[in-house]
């Protein structure tokens, strides 16, 4: 991946900053060693002087004054012989002051003759001298700088052993502070090289690190943004360019707004399997982002939702020809697992400004569009205010959706399931309807698909499931023993707390798990069969009774049917209708019957709209009937209250309790 520039910028940045704030603690760090080495420095030149004194008192002093009594009355000889040790370092200035004081603080003997000064003994460095403890101090001249160091020794004589009084010296300050000068100079550099060193050090790993977290920062960022599949820009960045687009765009400049959804992908993933699946979002993602201009945005929304922004265009038409151009480049051929094969899509197109000015309005004129896309002839669309209808687009319905569940805008109707050979109600199939404030009534093929689209479907089966089991609670309390069937989405299934789902709602509205029957439409199989497979056991272990709907009418899988332990197939409606006057149809179901009861299976056949379509399958023994002929979904007690078509004249039906109910409640 290219260097951002936005990155190496802000690693910059953040690198003078670090480089600036390391730089703080170094200082600190130099400011204080500096001030221990002056201290240093000074304490290295008394504990010097004290060094010399001892030697002057040890070497020359004390065995000049050999025999020296305490009262320090020096004999001529010892006057002499302490001229003679200490002259040589009078005279070449290697010490500027000795003097020899008693006890009593009287000067027995001074290099300059001054023998006539008395010290105050109870200064505390002369009574510690005084004591035997040698002290040295450092003497300041009148402006302040060092001069000398003075040290106070006790003179201790070999004949005695013992302290006969005190030495004072005063040697010079100069060439001492001249080697602590020098030593403390070389100390500075060696100081400031090595905090130089530890700076540069510190800067290298603050220049490292701001790289890496630069680096790192930018590729989450980019994950963030981008979809991991296709490497597309994703949802977030697609909305923030559009938003940039919109906010940036001239008077007299248009743009336009493109969603693109892939027909029929979803059997792709569920026959062929996951990973063609995602093979075929790449290689349309590469398809898309060549067939349109570089400064186009091309991006996945989600699933096999693609959009595009063309920042630029000079009218629709032009828009249009790009968008045709970009379709015929998902139509070539495509082969996954060794199978070639064609993907259309549907596009839906909405101009800004002319057409929307916000990116959600313009999100949702182009969903418009490119459901109508689906919808009618035509798979390229221009969304075109006098032909929408308004409100339609699948994000408008999955928002208003999730009110409609929260607000119980939903209901259910039942249409009757008859057993053929005694034309008794043996059961209602569940079928949602949805009031709509505003809309109005809206069929179950408007929403379903779009919330089968997003996890909105288990939140929607969860409530079917609930209002089916509630009023199934309630008819059994009659006395009316019908079973409920509930369509679920196969999607619903490849959740893994589906089966528990089940079982908590039946045993929350007490209904025995025969009385319920999922009904799985077919079309809509699940991801992978093992997982069908599965479900489908566990569901029928537990008593519950699983259908596969609307048989035939989309992706037919006979393994499917041979492996997994369905109880009951509905047979698509567009064979059953007048499979009296169509021998096709007619040899398809019978067939099917046929295939079903040897599989072990109940047959349903759905959309019986006449009598004689009724007869037709009574006789080839189809179990079940279920249409317009006897009734249309209904309120359960509608259903409980109408009187069915009586059966044909020849066939003496067998009435039992239920079918007592319903002609007595009529
Ligand atoms: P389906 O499960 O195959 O339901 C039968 C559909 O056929 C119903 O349409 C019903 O009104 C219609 N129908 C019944 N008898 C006849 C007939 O004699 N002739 C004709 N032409 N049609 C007949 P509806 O209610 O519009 O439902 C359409 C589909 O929507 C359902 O097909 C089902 O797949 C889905 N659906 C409905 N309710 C739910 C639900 O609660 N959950 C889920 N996941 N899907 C649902
Ligand atoms: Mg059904
Ligand atoms: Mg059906």
């Amino acid at each position: 991946m290219a260097t951002d520039p936005r990155s190496t910028s802000r690693a910059t940045r953040l690198f003078a900053l670090y480089a600036l704030a390391s730089l703080v603690p170094v200082t600190v760090l130099g400011a204080v060693l500096m001030h221990g080495n002056e201290s240093d420095g000074e304490r290295h030149a008394l504990e010097q002087g004290r060094a010399q004194a001892e030697v002057i008192e040890q070497m020359a002093v004390g065995p000049a004054m050999r025999g020296a009594t305490p009262d320090l009355e020096l004999t001529d000889a010892q006057r002499e012989s302490l001229w003679s040790a200490t002259d040589l370092a009078v005279f070449h200035g290697s010490v500027v002051r000795l003097r020899v004081i008693g006890f009593d603080g009287q000067v027995a003997f001074a290099d300059d003759g001054d023998e006539a000064m008395v010290y105050d003994t109870s200064a505390e460095t002369f009574a510690r001298a005084l004591e035997g403890q040698p002290v040295a101090e450092l003497v300041r001249g009148e402006d302040e700088s060092l001069t000398t160091i003075r040290v106070l020794q006790p003179i201790v004589t070999e004949s005695t052993g013992r302290s006969v009084g005190v030495l004072e010296v005063q040697l010079p300050y100069d060439d001492i502070a001249t080697t602590v000068a020098q030593n403390a100079r070389r100390g500075f550099v060696r100081l400031g090289l090595g905090l130089l060193a530890l700076y540069l050090v510190l800067a290298g790993i603050s220049w490292w690190t701001t790289r890496a977290l630069a680096r790192r920062a930018a590729d989450h960022e980019h994950l963030a943004l981008h979809d991991s599949l296709t490497g597309l820009p994703n949802r977030a960045l697609f909305r923030r360019l559009a938003e940039q687009a919109l906010s940036s765009s001239s008077p007299g400049r248009k743009g336009g707004l493109v969603l693109i959804d892939l027909n029929r992908f979803k059997e792709v993933n569920d026959t062929i399997g996951h990973h063609a699946g995602d093979e075929l979002l790449q290689i349309i993602g590469r398809r898309l982002a060549g067939a349109f201009r570089s400064d186009d945005v091309v991006a996945r929304l989600g699933g096999d939702e693609f959009a595009v922004l063309l920042r630029n265009v000079h009218d629709a038409d032009e828009a249009m020809v790009l968008l045709e151009r970009a379709r015929e480049r998902v139509r070539a051929d495509v082969v996954l697992d060794g199978i070639t094969m064609q993907i259309d899509a549907s596009l839906g197109l909405c101009v800004f400004p002319d057409d929307a000015l916000t990116v959600e309005e313009l999100l949702q004129r182009a969903d418009s569009a490119m459901y109508e896309g689906k919808r009618g002839p035509s798979n390229v669309v221009r969304y075109q205010a006098s032909t929408a209808r308004p409100d339609t687009s699948s994000l408008v319905v999955q928002r208003e959706l999730a009110e409609a569940i929260a607000e119980d805008q939903l209901f259910l109707e039942y249409q009757p399931k008859l057993a053929l050979s005694t034309r008794t109600i043996v059961g209602v199939e569940a079928l949602v309807r949805w009031q709509h404030p505003r809309r109005g009534r809206v069929a179950p093929d408007q929403f379903v698909p779009i919330a089968e689209k997003t996890q909105q479907i288990d939140q929607l089966t969860q409530w079917v499931l609930d209002a089916a089991l509630r009023d199934c609670a309630a008819w059994r309390a009659e006395g009316t023993p019908w079973t409920v069937a509930v369509n679920v989405s196969a999607r619903n299934l490849s959740s893994s707390s589906f089966v528990r789902l089940v079982t908590d709602a039946l045993a929350r509205h007490g209904v025995p798990a025969d009385q319920l029957v999922l009904e799985i439409t077919e079309t809509a199989n699940p991801f992978d069969n093992a997982t069908l497979r599965s479900v489908v056991a566990s569901l029928e272990d537990a008593g519950v009774k699983v259908s596969l709907d609307d048989f035939g009418a989309g992706v037919t899988n006979l393994a499917q049917l041979r492996t997994v332990p369905f109880s009951e197939i509905k047979i698509d409606r567009q064979f059953v209708d007048r499979l009296d006057h169509q021998p096709a149809n007619a040899a398809i179901v019978s067939s099917l019957i046929d295939l079903a009861h040897r599989l072990g299976c109940t047959v349903t056949a759905e959309g019986v709209e006449t009598a004689e379509v009724a007869e037709w399958l009574a006789a080839r023994g189809c179990d079940v009937g279920q249409g317009y002929h006897w009734m249309a979904p209904r309120p359960w007690r509608d259903v409980a209250g109408h009187v069915l078509p009586p059966p044909p004249h020849d066939e003496e039906p067998t009435m039992d309790r239920h079918d007592l109910a319903v002609s007595e409640s009529t």
